[in-house]
């Protein structure tokens, strides 16, 4: 086989990913290349004119072959950066996005207000990516995180003996507030499932890889905020709050549900990078 330099290998998978549509190619083919060859991908242009080797190349083709089948790329890597933290990520957790680090960046600095130790409650975990970089940054809390999937409980507990917060997290298998029935926090979070059932059609076509149950909504996409917002004053302390991440044009009929449960007084909304409404974060009256 001809020799080809990381230079060229790049190009032509950079070509081929564009061939089917996918956003990043240049950026997926870096990413890919980086991974195989157990480097940052920025060091990969120090020597962008060295030969790969044949292992490397069988290994990278392999993968490129998987990313053309628009599996994203978390999940051939197993890892996706979250607040600046390396998170493990298989299939049975959603992959964290970047617009949710608005939720945990503004979840943050909202309890730099208050004093003494502190409660979370992070309501479908997934990676555990929220709750994790939440007590990454605040010493003091402890939370709670609860997912109805098994599987995706196990890569959030990975991943908080990764992160060294395992000490300060219990984990619940159950359906959204349910186990925690009788506990009191001061701050709720949670990214629910909120795709409207009827739009998967008109994703892009790595969503299908994500776990159904992480995204699917109910035909409004508004299902879970309504389940939580029934019983998530009962599980809040005074001065407590709960804060939502919400999909497009949701946040208004997310403060509607607040509004009318009765037991909410400020909210505020959170804008996201591309300045769309991403975050609802409601205080107990
Ligand atoms: N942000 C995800 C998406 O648009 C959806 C996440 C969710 O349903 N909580 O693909």
């Amino acid at each position: 086989m001809n020799g080809m330099t990381i230079a060229q290998k790049l190009n032509e998978a950079t070509a081929k990913l564009t061939e089917v549509g996918i956003e990043n190619a240049r950026l997926d083919a870096e990413v890919l290349l980086a991974y195989v060859l157990n480097t940052r991908r920025l060091a990969l242009y120090v020597h962008i004119a060295r030969d790969l080797e044949e292992a490397q190349i069988v290994r990278y083709d392999k993968l490129i072959a998987r990313r053309l089948e628009h599996i994203p790329v978390a999940y051939l890597t197993g890892h996706k950066e979250f607040m600046g933290m390396n998170f493990a990520v298989t299939n049975d957790v959603l992959i964290p996005r970047q617009d949710t680090e608005v939720l945990a960046q503004g979840v943050i600095e909202h309890l730099q207000e208050y004093s003494g130790d502190l409660k979370l409650a992070d309501i479908g975990t997934g990676s555990g990516a929220i709750c994790i970089s939440i007590l990454k940054y605040i010493d003091r809390i402890t939370a709670a995180a609860v997912d109805i999937s098994r599987n995706a409980l196990d890569v959030a507990e990975f991943n908080a003996e990764k992160f060294n917060v395992s000490d300060r997290i219990n984990f619940y298998e159950g359906n959204l507030l349910e186990p925690l029935n009788g506990q009191k926090f001061d701050v709720i979070v949670s990214n629910p499932p909120y795709i409207p059932s009827g739009k998967f059609k008109t994703l892009q076509p790595e969503i299908s890889f994500e776990p159904h149950g992480a995204l699917d909504g109910g035909t409004d996409g508004l299902d879970f905020y309504k389940q939580i917002i029934d019983t998530a004053p009962e599980f809040l302390n005074d001065k407590g709050f709960i804060v939502f991440e919400v999909g497009i044009d949701q946040s208004e009929p997310v403060i509607e549900l607040l509004k009318a449960n009765g037991s909410f007084g400020a909210i505020q909304i959170w804008k996201d990078l591309a300045n769309i409404d991403r975050v609802v974060a409601a205080w107990k009256k």
